[in-house]
C-alpha cells in the first residue's frame, strides 16, 4: 500500500494528480500528498486543510457530506468497514448463496476495448473502488490503463478518499469512470452522475451497476433502487452503448428468502444459512434470458455502459425505451 501511494504523489508527476481541486470551492489544492489544503485563502479549507487517511488525502467537503471529519481524524480508520479482499468466510458464503455477477467481466472487457480506441494511456476513475468489484479484475490487471481508485475510506486500491457528490478533480480529467454497486449508497445519485459527466472528457465512457430488487445492505448507507428505465434516465446525458439486467428474478428470490428470515428475527448470519439450500434458484435465471421485460421487471440489478453526450435524451423516448427492453 505504501509504495503504491508514494508513487501516486511523487514530485514532478504530470497527470490527474496536478488537476485536483478543492471539493468546496473548486480552487487548486496546496500540497495534496502531505498536508492538503485549499489555495483560496477565503475558503474554509485553506485554514483547516483536509485530513489524511494514512497517507491518502481525504478530499471531502464535510459541511455538505454524510461523512464527518471526525471519522477520519487521528487515523482512526474507515467510515465503512469492508472485507477488502472478498475472501473472508462470510464474503464467500454470501457469494455462494446470492451469486456472483455474471455479466461484469464481459462488460469490463468491452469497456477496456472501447477505452483503447482513444489516444494515449487511458485514465479511469473508480468510484467506490475501496474493493475490487466483481468482474472488474481485468481493469486492475491491465497495465495500459491508469486507474485512480477512490472511496469513502482508504484501501490498497484507492489513491485518495472522497465523497463523489463533489469530486475533487478538474473538468474532463478522465477517459472513463467505473461506478459499480455505489449509486444505491449515496444521498443524491443524480448529483453524482452529473459529477461523472463533468470529470469525463468529451466522449468519455461510464460503466455503472446499480441494484433494483435487493433489500437494504450497508445498513445506514443505503438510499435508492432503480428500474432499468430509471437507471437509463439517471444517465440521461450519456448515449447508451449497452444496458441490461445483472441477475434475474431467481437471484432476487434468494435475496428475498434471506431477508424474509431476517425480518422474522433470524439475524444476518442465520438468515444467510437458512437461504443456503435455495442457492440453486438463481440458476433458473438462465431460462429468463431473452424474455426481455419479464426478466428486467424482476431483475436483481442493472448495468449501464455509455458515452458522455452533450445533450440530454428526450423524455418522450422513455416509454419506447421500456418497450424495447431486452
Ligand atoms: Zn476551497
Amino acid at each position: 500500500m505504501d509504495s503504491f501511494v508514494a508513487d501516486r504523489w511523487s514530485a514532478g508527476s504530470k497527470g490527474w494528480e496536478d488537476r485536483l481541486r478543492c471539493p468546496r470551492c473548486a480552487s487548486s489544492l496546496r500540497n495534496p500528498g502531505l498536508q492538503p489544503s485549499c489555495s483560496d485563502t477565503t475558503c474554509e479549507y485553506s485554514a483547516t486543510g483536509f485530513p489524511l487517511f494514512g497517507t491518502q488525502p481525504v478530499l471531502i467537503d464535510f459541511a455538505t457530506s454524510i461523512f464527518d471529519r471526525e471519522m477520519y481524524s487521528g487515523g482512526r480508520g474507515s467510515a465503512l468497514k469492508r472485507d477488502v479482499t472478498g475472501r473472508s468466510l462470510g464474503s464467500r458464503l454470501h457469494q455462494f448463496v446470492l451469486g456472483t455477477n455474471t455479466v461484469a467481466a464481459s462488460n469490463c472487457a468491452t469497456f477496456i476495448e472501447l477505452l483503447k480506441e482513444g489516444a494515449g494511456r487511458p485514465v479511469v476513475l473508480v468510484i467506490g473502488g475501496g474493493t475490487v468489484g466483481f468482474g472488474a479484475d481485468e481493469l486492475y490487471d491491465n497495465d495500459s490503463i491508469e486507474l485512480v481508485g477512490t472511496d469513502v475510506y482508504a484501501s490498497p486500491y484507492t489513491a485518495l478518499v472522497t465523497d463523489a457528490h463533489k469530486l475533487p478533480f478538474e473538468d474532463g480529467v478522465f477517459d472513463g469512470v467505473w461506478v459499480q454497486a455505489v449509486l444505491e449508497h449515496v444521498l443524491e445519485p443524480a448529483t453524482i452522475v452529473d459529477e461523472i459527466h463533468r470529470v469525463l472528457r468529451r466522449g468519455g465512457l461510464v460503466y455503472a451497476e446499480t441494484p433494483f430488487m435487493q433489500q437494504v445492505h450497508e445498513r445506514a448507507y443505503d438510499f435508492s433502487r432503480f428500474t432499468q428505465s430509471g437507471h437509463r434516465w439517471l444517465f440521461k446525458r450519456f448515449s447508451e452503448i449497452s444496458a441490461g439486467p445483472i441477475g434475474g428474478a431467481g437471484v432476487a428470490l434468494v435475496w428475498s428468502i434471506r431477508y424474509f428470515c431476517r425480518a422474522l428475527g433470524a439475524g444476518n448470519k442465520l438468515s444467510l444459512l437458512i437461504a443456503l439450500p435455495f442457492f440453486w434458484l438463481r440458476f433458473l435465471d438462465r431460462f429468463g434470458r431473452g424474455r426481455g421485460r419479464a426478466m428486467a421487471d424482476a431483475a436483481s440489478g442493472f448495468f449501464f455502459l455509455g458515452r458522455r453526450s452533450e445533450r440530454v435524451i428526450d423524455p418522450h423516448s422513455m416509454t419506447k425505451y421500456y418497450d424495447r427492453q431486452k
